[in-house]
């Protein structure tokens, strides 16, 4: 099953994708995941779109949908996948039609409110990876995991949230209009627990 995760920052795109991952295998594509890894190793696709990320803008469409396209070419993406942070603007979504076969597109829906405690409270290991929130962390600083470093994402500063999320409203909302109109689109509330959320999907999913 070809699978589109919707919904503004902080909705749990990721955490539940990542949690598919695990459990039923889907390979988890996160156009943030793949763009903030070219940052790291310094490529010229990560020097091109650092800037947009640190600001919250999107980074554009060109430089995205070349990156989805050849990673959707590899072996582990034939036999179905979670896009997670893809598409964001309607010329994206009209490129991936050419691309791929989409079976659903879930919409995870959530307030602003949030929003913006979730993506506050968000740290990061630089380590490995994983994502934990301040307020299940006796220590923000260290991975309960690995034991690496917890940072905060420079683009979940309070005053870059607040421009991610209009530009979520500007460019990226209206996909859920069309992804209604193709008939893919399924609402799930997300607000409360994350495993409940998580239970949610995969009953939507029939997985
Ligand atoms: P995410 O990790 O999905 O929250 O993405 C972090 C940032 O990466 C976004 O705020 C954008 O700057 C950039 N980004 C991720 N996915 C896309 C996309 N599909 N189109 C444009 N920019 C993107």
């Amino acid at each position: 099953m070809n699978i589109i995760f919707l919904g503004a920052p902080g909705a749990g795109k990721g955490t539940h994708a990542a949690r598919l991952k695990v459990e039923k295998g889907y390979p988890q594509i996160s156009t943030g995941d793949m763009l903030r890894r070219n940052i790291a190793e310094g490529t010229p696709l990560g020097l091109a779109a650092k800037q947009y990320i640190d600001e919250g803008e999107l980074v554009p469409d060109e430089v995205v949908i070349g990156m989805v396209k050849q990673r959707l070419a590899e072996a582990d993406a034939q036999n179905g996948f979670v896009l997670d942070g893809f598409p964001r603007t309607v010329t994206q979504a009209q490129a991936l039609d050419g691309i791929a076969r989409i079976d659903v597109v879930l919409n995870l829906e959530v307030t602003e409110d949030t929003v913006l405690k979730r993506l506050s409270g968000r740290r990061v290991c630089t380590s490995c990876g994983s994502v934990f929130h301040t307020s299940r962390l006796e220590d923000e600083t260290v991975c309960p995991l690995c034991g690496g470093k917890l940072m905060q994402r420079a683009d979940d500063k309070p005053e870059t949230i607040l421009h991610r999320l209009e530009v979520y409203h500007e460019q990226t909302e209206p996909l859920i209009e069309y992804y209604d109109q193709a008939g893919l689109l399924i609402n799930v509330q997300v607000d409360g627990d994350a495993d409940d959320n998580y239970r949610d999907i995969l009953k939507v999913l029939g997985i």
